[in-house]
């Protein structure tokens, strides 16, 4: 039956000749048949999707740790949100839809429990494991990660390790790579997805494009959910320029909403504007962009400067609601604390793990060299699971509340 479907299912609108074509795909590491009904970006999305890592990110802390609230943002939350801007984005640009999906959904698979605090913690411990150790580990990078895991850490296929990813995806997760690591995968796969950090070239339209959503994305619902978890005030966010332009706008068609219990419509609909606003500023600043520097390929693309961007005016707006994001909310004195304590589940668990390995999950305790199973072991972890798994090792239970 399937095979009588003519022609195969791909991306449901046109793609401009900039985008990414499924058709001129650089291919999957490992040959597959071509799935009858879906492209290969689709089957990439789908196979993210079934991946035990991204049901993970339902139990990772984006900002805010998992136990701490129910309506907080997690890693899956935000990957989706991210999609969802992406995938607008995309389309209002003839860019390739399922690619930004794919690579949205993607994003975050690598990262550590615990967030950023999580991450820091494990880069420490790394760097400062002997540098002579056969892991021959250039400290822990979360996009390199979130490649690992797609190509190597899911085991689900019977043919190869990972989900044997095109290119175009596989480039897209790998955001930054430092230049060692960035050597070290062009040893392994000469031409692959480390070349372009020592081009010094551009990956696909499609994978600039999540960069900026996902920043969009975080900004707007830290925000949110900041000034629900009381850590920061509307009063605070009117010194942010970005925000208090559209706060006054919906006020002026809103006067009620001025009205003390009126709080949430107020932040929800600010919230709102900005997201569309920033959006809109995107696909006009992109589209002149690539009008003006004549772009009509991927290739193109490539050798062109970033082209995914922001107007000026927005980048800095941008930037502002970043800084005052940074210093109320992640550098809060209450965000520090559970940050803290994050850091020493993740020393710990590095230390015994890496002294006992078979107090890890058998097929990790199996693995040489130890560390790299280590690192892998937390690195997948759900921030629960590196909670208990720490109560268990040290017998300390996690005092901490919601902030
Ligand atoms: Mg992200």
């Amino acid at each position: 039956m399937l095979q009588d479907l003519s022609p195969p299912l791909t991306s449901a609108r046109p793609l401009a000749a900039f985008a990414s074509h499924p058709a001129r795909t650089r291919g999957r590491r490992f040959q597959e048949p071509v799935a009858p009904t879906r492209d290969d970006f689709q089957r990439d999305r789908d196979r993210i999707v079934h991946s035990s890592a991204f049901r993970r990110l339902v139990y990772k802390t984006q900002v805010f740790l998992n136990h701490e609230g129910d309506l907080f943002r997690t890693r899956l939350t935000h990957s989706l949100e991210v999609a969802q801007l992406g995938r607008s984005v995309a389309r209002a640009l003839g860019l390739n839809e399922d690619l930004v999906e794919a690579i949205a959904l993607a994003h975050d698979l690598g990262h550590t429990p615990f967030g950023h605090a999580g991450q820091d913690a494990l880069n420490a411990c790394v760097k400062a494991s002997d540098p002579t150790a056969p892991a021959g580990l250039n400290g822990f990078e979360h996009n390199l990660q979130s490649l690992r895991v797609v190509d190597e850490l899911e085991h689900r296929y019977p043919a190869f390790d990972g989900l044997n990813l095109s290119f175009e995806t596989r480039e897209g997760i790998l955001k930054h790579c430092s230049m060692a690591n960035a050597r070290a995968l062009e040893a392994l796969e000469p031409g692959g997805v480390g070349r372009r950090f020592l081009d010094k070239t551009q990956p696909s339209l499609e994978a600039q494009l999540c960069n900026l959503a996902d920043e969009i994305a975080y900004n707007a619902h830290d925000i949110d959910d900041g000034v629900r978890s009381g850590l920061i005030t509307l009063t605070q966010l009117t010194d942010v320029p970005l925000f208090d332009e559209h706060r006054c706008a919906t006020l002026a068609e809103y006067p009620d909403l001025a009205q003390p219990n009126s709080g949430r419509r107020l932040l929800y609909e600010t919230i709102r504007r900005m997201l569309s606003a920033q959006i809109y500023d995107l696909m006009a600043a992109t589209s002149q962009a690539l009008q003006d520097q004549g772009i009509g390929s991927v290739e193109a693309v490539r050798q062109a400067p970033p082209l995914v961007r922001f107007s000026e005016r927005m980048a800095e707006q941008s930037q502002g609601l970043k800084r005052f994001l940074f210093s109320a909310l992640y550098r809060h004195p209450q965000v520090m604390a559970t940050t803290t304590r994050a850091s020493e589940v993740v020393q710990d668990l590095f230390r015994i793990y890496n002294e006992q390995p078979t107090e890890m999950q058998a097929d990790f305790a199996a693995q040489a060299p130890v560390q790299r199973a280590v690192v892998d072991y937390i690195a997948g972890m759900t921030d629960r699971f590196a909670l208990r798994e720490h109560e268990r090792l040290t017998g300390i239970r996690w005092q901490g509340g919601v902030p």
